[in-house]
């Protein structure tokens, strides 16, 4: 099997088969044909297993302008959000982003806490399609109206569990309360447990694919 099993745009295999990647991972050969079709993903992943490019390649694929939307106004809000425990993960899912990316015209960036956030806010401002974000600073960010998630139409919780550790159920819950309700969620996790599970209730539409 390979990655043209898909049918995912020329641009996106090219920045593949790029980086180097010959075969789809387990996790994104289950991932990518459902994220394609828009339903929701609860996964079962660590780090290591390929789950990035198995959210991340589908959900470009999902945003990708069509032809001739380019001479729309120049207004860029974001489409496509993953949220992030740490400023580590969301700077290693942002640069897998920006490789996938290269060759299609999506604004593809990342926020975190403990930095400036002038410069994040700059570059909110003059617009960005996908954003990788840890949930307080992009909070920070949408009190400031740096931002607008009114238009996100897929997001991804990325170690999911880790971030309830970290005590992010709160701001979780109010940045997936500013979101579409008819968007596209993507769960992943170490461990289903009874939390994980209650925020797959309350925020994921019925019948999630599972993946583990
Ligand atoms: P992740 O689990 O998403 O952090 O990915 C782990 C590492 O595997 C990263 O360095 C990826 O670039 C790489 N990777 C992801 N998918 C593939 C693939 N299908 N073939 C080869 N390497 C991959």
């Amino acid at each position: 099997s390979s990655f043209e099993q898909f049918g995912l745009d020329s641009r996106i295999l090219s920045a593949i088969a790029r980086m180097g990647y010959r075969e789809p991972t387990p996790i994104q050969a289950q991932a990518i044909p459902v994220v394609m079709r828009g339903g929701d993903v609860m996964g079962a992943a660590q780090t290591g297993t390929g789950k990035t490019a198995g959210y991340g390649l589908p959900l470009l694929e999902r945003i990708l302008p069509k032809a001739n939307t380019s001479a729309s106004p120049a207004r860029h809000p974001v489409r496509a959000l993953i949220l992030t425990p740490t400023r580590e993960l969301a700077d290693q899912v942002n640069e897998n982003l920006v490789k996938y990316a290269a060759d299609v015209p999506l604004r593809v960036g990342v926020v975190y806490g403990g930095v400036d956030i002038r410069p994040q806010a700059d570059m909110l401002r003059r617009g960005i399609e996908v954003l990788t974000a840890t949930p307080g600073r992009l909070l920070d960010h949408v009190e400031s109206r740096a931002v607008n998630l009114s238009q996100v139409e897929v997001v991804v919780l990325d170690e999911a569990d880790r971030m309830l550790d970290m005590g992010f159920l709160p701001d979780i819950s109010r940045i997936l309360k500013l979101l579409p309700a008819n968007r596209q969620s993507l769960l992943f996790s170490a461990t289903f447990s009874p939390e994980i599970k209650r925020l797959a209730k309350n925020f994921l539409r019925d019948n999630p694919a599972i993946i583990e």
